[in-house]
């Protein structure tokens, strides 16, 4: 891209460009209006606020082929948006790129119940994606908070976790086959309904987790489960992050299938009442409070036998959403409650570590003055907790982030463990990854993209 001083030269610049777009997509698909463009390039956040040459939005694959294609003759370079709900600034363009929206692709083709497989568009939502196979019987693998809004081509550019990875793993176990298109607009195809193709490498599982910086992601076919006929689901008050770990344990062992298991605080449920209202979950105020969900089982005969583990319960028959609210309000409170963005450090460490990791960092934060408020919640089953520092000023961010995760990286853990690098954590990323591991990302990266078109600024750079 030309060298762009000012918005007024970057607009002159991208003229020809954007005519060419237009005649790709239509010209009510190519926005470069202030306003219609705003809400394109803010992220979910509100942390990171860019800018965008124009925002355009193709109907089908053959148009993002077209506009891939034509951004590569001008040396422009495309930032992929699907729901704009990622968490680490990686959907948005911060220097006048393109911004590329997927939210057109979104038509659920087809749903194999025999199968057990799902296609559609990149652009359809989780949510949709999760309706259109409950309409046969069957559940899409794949759940977290942001259903609403997130896409199928998101969770799988972001390798999404969420709340159901301890049953079903991660998005990248439920991709089957991908259509994407490359940035010079060769569209790359691996289709087959097939439970095992052992020809050559896995590339849907390399585009899987690739923000946005390999290809554009335009259909999906993803794995579908069997729903469980039955499940209940608790919040126990426990006195540390061991006692929830043996519960899950003794859970497993008296036959229970775990399909879900989340850890909160005793801050995190209060911050989460404060904001909306709600009465305390349990009797007593517990340290932390474990939400487990199983079928295979009831709940409430594992959880008798375990006194010298759970201080309070309360079981609910699944989907028991009242309990799952405690759970699910925990990151828009916290984005309510913070009066700066707030500071959202994903990590993961090995479930044993976990214990002494949260002591650790509580008393790395305490040290500090002022000390940080800190509410930290997670996906226990994979040792994957969401560390949010509330009230951040932006002249501490940096610091702060190199606490916690230096932290992570003294206790072998990630500093990514579901919501990508981004451009959040793109100067971390020597902390979870060797210079040669970072070489070959580069090289792979290179071999798809040499011009370094798609989502310049993320990953390996
Ligand atoms: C309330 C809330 C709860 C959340 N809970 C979870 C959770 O439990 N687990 C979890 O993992 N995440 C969670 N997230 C984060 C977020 O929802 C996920 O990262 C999701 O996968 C992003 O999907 P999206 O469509 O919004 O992608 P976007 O935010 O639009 O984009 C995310 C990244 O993917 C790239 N991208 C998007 N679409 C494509 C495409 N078609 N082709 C190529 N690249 C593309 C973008 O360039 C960007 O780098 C949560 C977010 C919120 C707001």
């Amino acid at each position: 891209m030309a060298a762009v001083e000012s918005r007024d030269n970057q607009v002159v610049a991208a003229a020809p460009l954007l005519a060419e777009l237009a005649d790709i997509v239509g010209a009510a698909h190519v926005l470069s209006d202030p306003d219609l463009v705003a809400g394109y390039v803010t992220d979910w956040t509100g942390q990171w606020r860019g800018a965008a040459a124009a925002v355009v939005r193709p109907g089908d694959a053959d148009e993002v082929a077209a506009v891939l294609a034509a951004c590569h003759r001008a040396g422009w370079p495309v930032v992929p948006q699907g729901g704009n709900t990622g968490l680490v600034g990686g959907s948005i363009p911060m220097e006048g790129e393109i911004l590329l929206s997927t939210t057109r692709l979104d038509q659920v083709e087809t749903v194999d119940p025999v199968g057990r497989t799902i296609a559609a568009g990149a652009g359809v939502t989780v949510a949709r994606a999760q309706a259109a196979a409950r309409a046969h019987g069957l559940d899409f693998g794949v759940d977290l908070a942001s259903r609403e809004s997130a896409t199928l081509g998101g969770i799988v550019a972001t390798n999404a976790g969420g709340i159901r990875v301890v049953k079903h793993g991660d998005t990248r176990r439920q991709v089957v086959g991908v259509e994407a298109v490359l940035a010079d607009g060769r569209v790359l195809t691996r289709w087959k309904h097939l439970a095992k193709d052992n020809v050559g490498y896995d590339l849907p599982g390399l585009l899987t987790g690739s923000e946005g910086t390999l290809a554009v992601i335009t259909r999906v076919l993803m794995r579908l489960v069997v729903p469980a006929t039955e499940t209940q689901v608790a919040l126990v008050g426990v006195l540390d992050v061991g006692s929830a770990l043996t519960l899950l344990d003794r859970l497993e062992r008296a036959g229970r299938t775990l399909e879900a298991a989340e850890l909160m605080t005793a801050d995190g449920i209060a911050l989460v009442r404060a904001v909306h209202g709600l009465r305390a979950p349990l009797s007593e105020d517990t340290e932390f409070v474990l939400l487990v969900e199983v079928s295979g089982g009831t709940l409430a005969e594992v959880l008798a036998e375990a006194p010298d583990l759970v201080i309070d319960a309360v079981v609910e028959p699944g989907p028991a959403r009242r309990l799952w609210e405690y759970r699910e309000a925990h990151t828009e409170s916290i984005s309510a409650e913070s009066a700066t963005p707030p500071l959202k450090l994903d990590i993961s460490t090995p479930v044993g570590e976990l214990a002494s990791f949260l002591l650790g960092l509580d008393a790395d934060l305490a040290a500090l003055d002022p000390a940080p408020r800190a509410i930290t919640f997670g996906h226990l089953g994979e040792g994957n907790m969401h560390v949010n520092l509330l009230d951040v000023p932006d002249d501490r961010r940096e610091e702060l982030t190199d606490l916690v995760l230096a932290r992570v990286a003294a206790h072998g853990g990630s500093i990514s463990a579901e919501h990508g690098v981004g451009r959040a954590k793109a100067q971390w990323i020597g902390l979870s990854r060797t210079e040669i591991d970072i070489d070959v990302m580069r090289s792979v990266r290179a071999a798809l993209d040499p011009a370094k078109l798609l989502n310049p600024a993320i990953l390996p750079s």
